[in-house]
């Protein structure tokens, strides 16, 4: 059993994390804040200053804040969602026997597979199960390895599936979702693929978009999958 006392010092660093002080700029100074594992897989992973979205948004993620954002492809996204996603099941001393407790969506295999690999790297030091649920085999043989997985990264379509059709399987201890590309999840067609999935989820989650522009289909996808979000958007310099 991890430390009492060490959860809640994380806990009151989170508190007095201020990402409009413009203090925060390495992951170096999360490091109060978050779990040992994680600084280190980012250390050994050589990722040493922040990136602008993931000033702006890992603060707000660890804080438990619903967030809406927003910045170009190449700025660094997929930290900006995936620190939040481990610390959330970390302070939550989430074990194997506690099932999915965090699922993250792409709108394509490829870059599922992408958020995998930056997953596996950073979050080594854990020992969080994580699986990746993007078809390519039967849905018998995905199921078996699906029901363990404490983290999954998926597309939307065959979640469902998964959700619908999987027997033992459910998202009903679900902590953290995130919607990765969301403008591309919208444009492929998934919203009702998203719409029927986040039916099959707590309420009480916690909520991540993020996307490379904004867009109107977007904003109707945070409005009723995000609670009084917040709006992190990183605008290119002229
Ligand atoms: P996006 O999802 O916004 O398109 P990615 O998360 O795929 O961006 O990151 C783009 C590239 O930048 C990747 O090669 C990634 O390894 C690198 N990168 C992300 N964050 C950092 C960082 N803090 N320091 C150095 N490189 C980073
Ligand atoms: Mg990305």
């Amino acid at each position: 059993k991890r430390d009492h006392e060490d959860l809640q010092k994380i806990e009151e660093a989170i508190q007095e994390l201020d990402p409009k002080s413009g203090k925060i700029k390495t992951f170096a100074d999360l490091s109060s804040a978050i779990s040992p594992a994680t600084a280190s897989g980012l250390h050994s992973s050589h990722f040493t200053n922040m990136t602008e979205i993931q000033e702006q948004a890992i603060p707000l993620g660890l804080k438990g804040k619903d967030i809406l954002g927003a910045a170009k492809t190449g700025s660094g996204k997929t930290l900006a969602f995936l620190v939040p996603v481990l610390e959330k099941l970390y302070r939550a001393q989430w074990t194997e026997f506690d099932g999915l407790g965090a699922l993250i969506l792409s709108p394509t295999r490829e870059l599922a597979v992408q958020i995998f690999e930056v997953l596996r790297k950073i979050g080594r030091h854990h020992a969080f199960s994580a699986g990746l649920v993007i078809g390519g085999k039967s849905l018998k043989e995905e199921a078996e390895r699906l029901i363990r997985m404490n983290i999954l990264v998926c597309t939307p379509g065959r979640m469902l599936q998964h959700l619908d059709q999987t027997a033992g399987f459910d998202a009903n201890n679900l902590q953290i979702l995130v919607l990765d590309e969301a403008d591309r999840i919208m444009d492929l067609g998934f919203q009702s693929a998203v719409d029927a999935l986040v039916e099959h989820l707590p309420k009480s989650r916690q909520t991540l978009m993020f996307s490379a522009t904004q867009s109107k289909k977007v904003s109707d996808l945070a409005r009723l999958s995000l609670k009084d979000p917040d709006y992190v958007s990183v605008h290119q310099d002229a």
